[in-house]
């Protein structure tokens, strides 16, 4: 967003000059503000040509999203300077017309440009220049020489903190002038609920939203078949615990010394408390305890515990809650995804469409509704009752981790469509943010897996024995070795001088290691025909020296060669003084030659996200609910410092019940639309009917999502070298003229035994798109034949 600040003087020296730069620097971060001069104009006389000056302004307001003045007071008036410019530029050029202006002003004594900023009110009002003034808000900074610090900076607290209060609505009043906001929105859909985002907690919100009678919106960026966030990924363990209280004890102990609000954390374990109970009537399945129904034999293995943290007090209740005696088979997903099924009378899905923005009223910062990126257009629908944002986290978004997280990149173990837009949309309409530098690793070793390209997934292998004993170790970016291979980590958290963290983040972290171990990987090659991670021996690099090996791993040969010494020596004195591995799993290494894989820092999921209270709404920076709004999942999570397994699944379907519910509920302030265009359509169900469509001899399926309304599907039969039948089985295009098209073109390309036929006129997106399905048939055709 661009804005232009207008020094209200010609002054060399000004306050309100001082008072709009400090703007400039202090809301740097989210607009680009130019502060515009007044001193080179001269006075205005109708008579006389535009200055330059002048033109020079009329296109930098025209070319800005909003005008800042900022006035002083001369003689308890405007100065003549500004009252001259703002002639000119209502005079023959109307810039101000239909532009959103704030008024700010600071002045010498207590007056603080009061009457100054009436009157700039008044005559920006006036009908030649049509400005729309930002109401109420009025920015009025008095004793101006105190105000500011020798670098030009407000120093007092409170008056910084209303001017952001005014600017945010400021910013609010140009996005609503813009067509963003709720007023002036043109709207496309209409639910009760929108959800965005299709992971256990989505999924979850939505079912409990339909249960409550709401119509739903469900809104997932991937496309059909790659839904389920890292939910469907996940190992799928939900924690629970029989005693309410015993969980109360051990949370406090896992978030310690950090504080969670009480009321949302016994939102979140009562609920774990009652998880067979949500079994059972939720989800029509007895809960399967890990801890009392798991036998030897059976799919999963017995633990001695389930509670991550079993040192910390109230441990002893902790369990798992699995679907089945099976876990890692997305088995708790297909059961959510299925509720979601199950309610199609009340839910729609669009899959492959990104929400970018929610769309708020500016006045009462109530949620609206959302602007969706759906098949290369943004499309803007209105929820009547509430938005719940179920986005995940920002596994995949490199500047948010460089950020919070302090990583040029982490390697993604889940889904690879977590982007953080859930954070970035929550922040722009003013949420709260909550534990943005937890997250989850678990990799290969403690917060490492191997390194891939970008845009792959990372492997995620428990259980590799070599990679922790024997001659075999890990370095930093400078060749020096920086955790104990052999740590027992807690996600990816080992303990770090008392406290249990993710090793140092490095930017190419490598395993190193000897012949003697090379060979044992060989050994385990050969007898199981393949290694858990089946590159492995494609990636390695070797060279005959430690120095040139370190060469090849871009790191000092000196500090890699003192490593491997210094871990020898632990070695032989039986002691790894260094990091405390234990030696036992420590072999020294030998003559060479050497071997090094790249690995790299890994995530499951972050926690981090906008905070949410106990009915999952999402507070606002003052720690009141955003009206309307509502979270659940990874995306805010409550993990506050240590994370319990299973706990983020528990989050989805505890949070995802409370949001579904609290934004189904009828509000006061709900407002209605009627726009309905783009309602009725469901992604999901198109797709799985589309595995159902039945194929004869000879017919072949194409889809095209070129449509107006979303996905066309044709079965096309063909037959001696012609296209004998073209059949739409599924389209959303428009009731009028798209049936024509739906009804001609599959007959013409019949008649014409191509798809080179002329578009319906007025539904040249349809017969393009009819044209596009039956091509992508054909191709089938080309492959069989
Ligand atoms: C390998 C692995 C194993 C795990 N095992 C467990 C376990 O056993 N137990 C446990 O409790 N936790 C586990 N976790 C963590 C847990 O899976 C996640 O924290 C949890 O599933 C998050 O659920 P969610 O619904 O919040 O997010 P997700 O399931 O990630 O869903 C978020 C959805 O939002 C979509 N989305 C993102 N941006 C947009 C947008 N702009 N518009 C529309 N849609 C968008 C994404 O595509 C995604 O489908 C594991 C994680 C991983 C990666």
């Amino acid at each position: 967003m661009k804005l232009v600040a207008i020094v209200g003087t010609n002054a060399e020296k000004s306050y309100n000059r001082e008072l709009l730069q400090y703007m400039q620097r202090h809301f740097s971060s989210s607009v680009t503000i130019d502060v515009a001069e007044i001193d080179n104009i001269p006075l205005f006389k109708e008579t006389m040509a535009l200055p330059q000056a002048i033109q020079a302004l009329t296109d930098q307001i025209s070319a800005a999203d909003g005008v800042i003045i900022g006035v002083p007071e001369y003689d308890h008036a405007v100065p003549a300077a500004l009252k001259s410019v703002i002639e000119w530029l209502s005079c023959n050029v109307h810039p101000f017309n239909d532009k959103p202006v704030m008024i700010v002003g600071t002045s010498l004594g207590i007056q603080g440009t009061s009457r100054a900023q009436d009157e700039l009110r008044q005559i920006l009002n006036a009908p030649g220049v049509g400005a729309i003034v930002l109401p109420g808000n009025e920015f009025m900074l008095s004793f101006a020489p105190k105000a500011f610090d020798d670098q030009g900076a407000l120093t007092d607290a409170h008056t910084v903190s209303f001017l952001e209060s005014c600017f945010q609505h400021f910013i609010k009043l140009i996005k609503m002038q813009s067509g963003t906001s709720s007023m002036a929105v043109k709207w496309q859909g209409h639910y009760d609920v929108i959800v965005l985002g299709f992971g256990g907690a989505g999924a979850t919100a939505a079912r409990f939203a339909a249960d409550n009678g709401a119509r739903v919106l469900v809104v997932e960026a991937a496309p059909y078949g790659r839904e389920g966030g890292n939910t469907r990924y996940s190992a799928q363990h939900v924690v629970m615990g029989e005693s309410l209280d015993d969980l109360t004890t051990y949370y406090h102990a896992l978030n310690a010394p950090f504080v969670t609000p009480e009321k949302t954390l016994q939102a979140y374990l009562s609920g774990m408390s009652r998880i067979p109970a949500y079994f059972k009537d939720y989800l029509g399945i007895p809960a399967v305890s890990w801890k009392h129904d798991i036998k030897p034999g059976d799919a999963v293995a017995i633990k001695k515990t389930m509670a991550e943290y079993p040192e910390l007090p109230g441990s002893q209740t902790v369990d798992f809650a699995l679907v089945h005696k099976r876990d890692k088979d997305a088995g708790l997903w297909k059961v959510l995804r299925q509720k979601v099924l199950d309610r199609t009378d009340q839910i729609d899905v669009w899959l492959d469409s990104r929400a970018r923005q929610l769309i708020q009223e500016p006045t009462t910062g109530i949620v609206r509704g959302v602007q969706i990126e759906r098949h290369g257009q943004l499309v803007n629908v209105h929820a009547k009752n509430g938005v719940v944002l179920a986005m995940g986290g920002f596994e995949n978004n490199p500047e948010l981790v460089q950020t919070y997280l302090h990583s040029a990149k982490l390697t993604p173990l889940g889904t690879l469509f977590n982007r953080g837009d859930g954070i970035k949309m929550a922040q722009a309409v003013g949420a709260k943010m909550w534990h943005m530098t937890n997250y989850e690793s678990h990799g290969i070793l403690p917060g490492i897996t191997f390194k891939e390209v970008d845009g792959e997934r990372g492997r995620q292998i428990e259980h590799w024995p070599l990679l922790k004993q024997g001659s075999i170790l890990v370095t930093a970016d400078d060749g020096t070795r920086y955790f104990p291979e052999d740590a027992p980590h807690r996600h990816g958290h080992i303990k770090t001088h008392g406290s249990w963290l993710i090793p140092m983040l490095n930017q190419h972290p490598y395993l190193v290691f000897d012949q003697a171990q090379y060979l044992d990987f060989k050994a385990q090659l050969a007898e199981n025909g393949r290694l858990p991670y089946p590159q492995f021996m494609d990636k390695l690099i070797s060279a005959k020296t430690l120095t040139e090996l370190a060469a090849k791993m871009d790191v000092p040969a000196d500090n890699l060669v003192k490593t491997v010494a210094r871990f020898n020596q632990a070695k032989q004195m039986g002691e790894d003084l260094e990091f405390g591995r234990h030696v036992d799993s420590m072999r020294t290494f030998d003559d060479g030659p050497y071997y090094a894989i790249a690995a790299a820092n890994d995530v499951l999921n972050t926690q981090g996200g906008p905070q949410r209270n106990e009915q999952a709404q999402i507070l606002a920076t003052s720690g009141q609910p955003i009206p309307h709004l509502f979270g659940a999942g990874e995306l805010g999570g409550i993990v506050a410092n240590c994370y319990q397994g299973g706990g983020n699944l528990a989050e989805c379907l505890i949070f995802g019940k409370l949001a579904g519910e609290h934004a189904a509920a009828d509000k006061a302030d709900a407002d209605d639309v009627t726009a309905a265009e783009m309602n009725g359509m469901n992604d999901l169900v198109d797709a799985e009917n589309a595995a159902n469509v039945t194929l004869g001899a000879d017919q072949y399926l194409g889809r095209s999502n070129s449509g107006l309304g979303g996905q066309i599907m044709v079965r096309v039969t063909y037959r001696d070298q012609a296209i004998q039948k073209v059949e739409v089985v599924q389209h959303h295009e428009s009731e009028d003229v798209g049936l024509v098209a739906i009804d001609q073109v599959p007959k013409e390309i019949v008649a014409a035994n191509s798809t080179d036929v002329d578009a319906i006129s007025g539904a040249s997106a349809s017969s393009r798109a009819i044209k596009e399905a039956v091509q992508d048939a054909l191709k089938q055709v080309k492959v069989t034949q």
